[in-house]
């Protein structure tokens, strides 16, 4: 799932376990006021007692609004300890949003035995690698400490006022621990009108995200069960909103009383809709429809624990239902779709064949394609979109097929996917579109680590190295081990694993076991490490007599030193030879000599770009560059002159030269634009190159606006719309400039 795998956030996002019933013990001001050492003391004695309930009360809420002076607050806190000096056995550090970095280096220089880490949002990631940069031998995850039963939730939709009407009954597991108190997330649109409980009365407060509830009278071991009633407008946040044409309600938004990302249970949901809406789950099929003559009942019962309460909901579907390779899928499409449903199903079922034939069976399932302004991806559908179809219906196997603790295995998930879809693309479009994927795989991944830290694939949650590093690292595992072996290991994992939990070293042994030998070399420096080799060759050729020749090379290793075999290709137009020689994670350089019977013309490696070469490198370079200072800086020469660097080392890559069009075009530079536009239009296209033409027509039609001939714009912008293939992004901003045309500030010596 591209954007988000909600399964990933429970790990060990426990953020709102430190909250706001704290601030009757701990608040700003009384933290402010504590005196430093009592404060150390009472944390290191929690510790010592693991009082868990004690160690979250010294600390306060993670509220985002509060996130700014919550960051301060820690500034303070740790300068007032001046924690580069006093040797503290342990200490709890806050993880707050992106704020994170800046608390841990604060005090990566201090001594830490122990660590309670506190996570927010992607940040749960860190951990990990905390854990190895401090060597700390113990941090606590607050997991098993909460936990809801059972989550009976009925939502009145309503569209015209754009609100939500919930009425939520929890069954919590008894938490002896918590004496009666227990907090929840809950979005601050919502206002609480009713609680109650079995066992008594209730004390309620809601501040921001927090709704806490205490019991007034608790029993240790008793079963605790909430009513809460609340409603309110849907502000429109993170991809939610309630409309009349079209509601997405997401799990993320805290919609619902939720303890932490962890908090599966079973139950029901049921959505009331005025009538003529459809509305579709997260994680489950709506079983039951229950009719009046106004509204009408949704009902979804949870039989599976999930953590994934959601909803899109609309009143333009029109459902169908398809039987596509013995599965059956629903379709939901907009009555005035300008879809080719057919010719989706159509590739639909091709990916499925696919995917069945390489992989091996996997769980029969029911899921829906579902057309709509939205862009994720849930368990229960997929966007109707032929770009991200082959990656989704992948989840089928890297996901569906078995279990895995996400948090470190996200590789399993998001990078096998991609290379799916990779694969996918190999055998409809051949070689020459896979090597290119594979290319911009390590293009987008170079970018990511230039922004910020790289971190090992195990570490990972989402975002560029995940989803590019990861599919990377599967081309090179077969370029390690051949094609034909890659394929039946691909099948052996999900096959052998198929309903069982799986880490990266099941797929290792399943990797292992296909190919014969150890491969610890391979998973430990791909995966358990950040970074990638970078390899350069030297070579000269000495003729010999007799048309033969000695060929003496040397492998260089300019980055991170990795393992790998390095095959070596020599050729003349008539000859070629290839060879395979190893180079070890202990050497930087390494020469070898070879007799050809033959005299080459040249010498390369051979890879399908398996072997990241310093030329990659050098492109990456040029063409990151030119795009940061074409969209960011808006210094278009600059820009030109990096694109055209790039243009030196890999001529012809269409995406360069679309950029390079686009900075000509925004420098002002009427002539070169239209030199390299027309060229990028009068080219012959392969098949899957529809891309690079909607993106030179969206250009040509700015340019024609810029020099105000708008009809020839408008004509432009409508071959843009006239090839429906690819992502939406240039046919989006072909609309918009279909109303209005595309305007800048235009320079001295610009466009006339
Ligand atoms: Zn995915």
């Amino acid at each position: 799932m591209k954007k988000v795998f909600s399964k990933i956030f429970a790990l060990l996002i426990i953020s709102f376990s430190l909250v706001c019933f704290s601030k009757e013990i701990l608040s700003d001001d009384s933290l402010k006021n504590m005196e430093i050492e009592d404060f150390v003391k009472s944390y290191e004695l929690a510790l010592k007692e693991k009082n868990y309930e004690k160690l979250l009360n010294l600390f306060d809420d993670k509220n985002p609004e509060f996130k700014k002076q919550e960051t301060d607050r820690w500034k303070v806190l740790f300068k007032k300890l001046n924690l580069d000096t006093l040797k503290v056995e342990s200490f709890i550090i806050g993880i707050i949003d992106n704020e994170a970095e800046i608390i841990i280096s604060h005090t990566t220089e201090v001594p830490l035995n122990n660590l309670l880490i506190s996570a927010y949002n992607n940040e749960v990631y860190k951990l990990s690698r905390i854990k190895e940069k401090w060597n700390l031998s113990d941090y606590v995850v607050f997991k098993e400490l909460y936990g809801t039963v059972q989550r009976n939730l009925k939502v009145k939709l309503m569209p015209e006022t754009n609100e939500l009407r919930v009425s939520a009954e929890l069954l919590l597991k008894k938490e002896p621990q918590n004496r009666g108190k227990y907090f929840f997330k809950l979005d601050e649109d919502f206002k609480i009108e009713k609680v109650s409980s079995e066992s008594g009365d209730v004390e309620i407060k809601k501040l921001g995200y927090v709704l806490f509830l205490k019991q007034k009278n608790y029993s240790e071991d008793k079963n605790v069960k909430f009513q809460i009633d609340y409603s309110g407008k849907v502000t429109e946040r993170n991809n939610q909103y309630v409309k009349e044409e079209f509601s997405i309600i997401r799990e993320e938004n805290f919609w619902y009383p939720k303890r932490d990302s962890e908090d599966y249970s079973i139950g029901s949901l049921e959505i009331i809709v005025p009538k003529g809406i459809q509305t579709i789950t997260d994680t489950g099929i709506l079983t039951k429809t229950i009719q009046d003559n106004e509204i009408e009942t949704f009902i979804w019962e949870i039989k599976e624990p999930t953590n994934s309460f959601g909803f899109l909901a609309s009143k333009n579907w029109e459902i169908s239902q398809v039987e596509i390779k013995n599965q059956r899928v629903y379709l939901h499409v907009m009555k005035d779709t300008k879809l080719d449903v057919k010719k989706l199903v159509k590739k639909a079922e091709e990916i499925l064949i696919f995917y069945n034939d390489i992989f091996g069976q996997t769980r029969e399932r029911t899921f829906a394609f579902v057309e709509g302004p939205f862009s994720h991806t849930r368990l229960n559908y997929i966007p109707f979109d032929e770009s991200i179809m082959a990656h989704e219906i992948s989840h089928n196997w890297w996901l569906g097929a078995f279990s895995a603790d996400y948090a470190t295995n996200l590789w399993l998930c998001e990078g096998f996917a991609t290379y799916s879809d990779e694969l996918y693309n190999e055998m409809k479009y051949g070689k020459k579109k896979l090597e290119e994927m594979i290319f911009y795989n390590l293009i987008k991944y170079l970018n990511a680590i230039k922004k910020r830290e790289d971190q090992p694939l195990i570490d990972i949650l989402y975002g560029s190295i995940v989803y590019n590093k990861g599919a990377y690292v599967l081309h090179n595992l077969r370029y390690v081990v051949g094609d034909e072996i890659f394929i039946k290991i691909l099948k052996h994992y999900t096959q052998k694993y198929f309903n069982k939990d799986v880490n990266y070293r099941s797929f290792q042994s399943a990797a292992e076991e296909i190919y014969g030998q150890k491969l610890d070399w391979f998973f430990n420096q791909w995966l358990t490490k950040p970074g990638i080799p970078e390899f350069e060759l030297k070579y000269q050729i000495q003729p010999q007599k007799g048309k033969k020749s000695v060929i003496e090379f040397t492998i260089i290793q300019r980055r991170d030193l990795f393992t790998m075999p390095i095959d070596i290709k020599f050729f003349t137009k008539n000859k070629s030879a290839r060879k395979r020689h190893w180079i070890t994670d202990k050497e930087k350089t390494k020469s070898f000599l070879e007799k050809l019977d033959f005299i080459p013309e040249e010498v390369c490696f051979e890879s399908d770009i398996a072997i990241p070469t310093r030329a990659i490198f050098e492109f990456a370079e040029a063409f990151n560059k030119g795009a940061e200072l074409l969209y960011g800086q808006k210094k278009y020469s600059e820009a030109i002159e990096k694109f055209k660097q790039a243009l030196q080392i890999k001529p012809d890559d269409l995406v360069v030269r679309r950029e390079l069009a686009k900075a000509y075009l925004e420098n002002g530079d009427c002539s070169n634009f239209e030199r390299e536009a027309n060229y990028l239009i009068n080219r012959k296209y392969e098949e899957y190159e529809y891309d690079q033409r909607r993106w030179i027509y969206l250009f040509y039609g700015n340019y024609y606006d810029l020099k105000g001939m708008r009809e020839k714009a408008i004509e432009m912008y409508k071959k843009v719309l006239e090839i429906i293939k690819g992502d939406e992004h240039p046919q989006n901003m072909a609309k918009i400039y279909l109303k209005k045309p595309y305007k800048k500030e235009l320079k001295k010596d610009s466009i006339e």
